[in-house]
């Protein structure tokens, strides 16, 4: 009965990992839960720049505003990876031109 009310939830970072229960061990949990949080909310758009992206699955990001779809990370639709071979790419072009 206690357990439903907010008072109790002091110490818990279940979040989107509440699902899980107790199982898997907190720190697990506590990761799963951020890379939920991030990959279900809205990342800007590369081509409109309005907060409207949204995963479709992995690895599978469209804009609900102008439909572009691309393929990005996982669950960022831009990862540290992704953003060091953009600079590479510009750079090479730069030298080219
Ligand atoms: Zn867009």
């Amino acid at each position: 009965m206690a357990k439903k009310g907010r008072q109790r939830a002091k110490g818990r970072i279940t979040g989107s990992a509440g699902r899980f229960g107790p199982r898997y061990g907190r720190f697990i949990r506590k990761r799963v839960n951020e890379v939920e949080k991030v990959s279900r909310a809205k990342h800007v758009c590369p081509r409109c720049d309005t907060q409207a992206v949204s995963r479709q699955g992995t690895g599978i990001w469209e804009c609900r505003k102008c439909g572009f779809k691309f393929a990005g990370g996982a669950y960022v639709p831009q990862t540290p990876n992704l953003k060091v071979a953009l600079r590479t790419i510009e750079r090479s072009l730069v030298k080219e031109s």
